[in-house]
């Protein structure tokens, strides 16, 4: 089924920047889309038009009570020019899952893919052709109602704008430093931890802030309940090799659902690599250090594919993991999702459109 989108073109192009340059998410493209819900109608209007400032009622409900979601995904340029986009499907079910957590209506997947594919098209001179570097595509839906009761919004808006980024790994791939947090945590079970919802992140900045004031990239996020059990680290899913397997924190409601996760998981059992999905405490990881048994760890996300974890500080009790070398696994999987993801690699799991 193809959709009715309307389309209006810019009248005039910005210049290109320098990918090299502009780090994460400061530039955008020429165009953006969107499409608006009122509770008589349901969505409504959908439209491809010029990058601008949008006009908001200053008592919009997304102001006052953050209900509000979000989706983050890549389109990348093949050294022969054609366009993939890695498992988008993925990230508009996951967000209607928030959607559905947040008390925001469903968005029809296929016209949001739709809409994806012709903005993308639309805007392809700015997907980057350099090594390592694609275009983010940013999709997200808030409250628009002018009202300041406290109840679901009966408006809404969903967007998509795009965004070129220059390559993670500039420098080549190396492993992190992490503070594991023992004083904020990020979400509960229960809470909205599973939602890609603007206050997790908002939630998160303090420790963020504290952490790296102590020179660390990223904090490692423990449960809410317990303060003891492994969650995320920063916003990407992490993965410890221990002996023989992958253990990876199970989704337990406060852990969101990463695509780059699902996709590691998948992939290393291709290789024969067992993966559990389990409770991991952070004394478990300790004294696998300990015992020689904790070989590698990495974080799995959109932004980086995989981050390798080289330290780990915990309550002054520090640990070097793979003496600080990006290990085997992670460097396996670097290659060959984002070998995938670019086209240069087989795709045996269908994961590119
Ligand atoms: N956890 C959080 C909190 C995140 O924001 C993200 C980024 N979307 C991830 C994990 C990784 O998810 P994905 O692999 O889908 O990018």
């Amino acid at each position: 089924m193809t959709h009715r989108i309307s389309v209006e073109l810019a009248t005039t192009k910005r210049p290109k920047p320098d990918v090299s340059k502009i780090g994460f998410g400061s530039c955008f493209t020429d165009h953006m889309f969107m499409m608006d819900y009122d509770a008589d109608k349901g969505w409504h209007s959908p439209q491809i038009l010029p990058y601008q400032p949008i006009m908001m009622d200053p008592a919009a409900k997304v102001f006052h009570y953050g209900q509000t979601i979000f989706e983050g995904l890549k389109a990348y340029r093949t050294a022969d020019g054609r366009i993939l986009l890695f498992r988008p499907q993925q990230n508009l079910k996951r967000l209607n899952r928030s959607n559905e957590r947040m008390s925001i209506p469903d968005v029809d997947e296929e016209l949001a893919l739709e809409a994806l594919r012709q903005l993308v098209l639309v805007d392809q001179d700015w997907i980057p052709r350099e090594e390592g570097t694609s275009l983010y595509i940013r999709p997200y839906v808030f409250a628009t109602e002018p009202l300041l009761g406290v109840a679901p919004s009966r408006q809404y808006k969903f967007m998509i704008i795009m965004s070129p980024v220059g390559s993670y790994y500039a420098e080549g791939i190396h492993p992190v430093r992490i503070h594991v947090e023992s004083e904020y945590v990020r979400a509960v079970a229960g809470g909205v931890g599973q939602a890609k919802t603007a206050g997790n992140y908002a939630a998160g900045l303090k420790a963020q802030e504290k952490a790296s004031e102590q020179g660390y990239s990223q904090v490692l996020w423990l449960d809410g309940v317990h303060r003891k059990y492994i969650e995320e680290v920063g916003s990407m899913n992490v993965f410890f090799r221990i002996g023989d397997k992958v253990v990876t924190p199970e989704l337990n409601g406060s852990i969101l659902a990463g695509i780059t996760r699902d996709s590691v998981i998948q992939m290393l059992g291709s290789w024969g690599v067992e993966v559990e999905q389990r409770r991991l405490s952070i004394e478990e990881l300790f004294e696998a250090q300990e015992q020689g048994r904790l070989v590698e760890a990495f974080g799995t996300g959109t932004a980086a594919v995989i981050s390798p974890v080289g330290e780990l500080n915990w309550e002054n009790r520090k640990i070097i993991i793979g003496e600080g070398r990006t290990g085997e696994l992670s460097a396996r999987l670097y290659n060959e999702l984002t070998g995938i993801q670019r086209g240069e690699l087989a795709d045996p799991f269908g994961w590119v459109l």
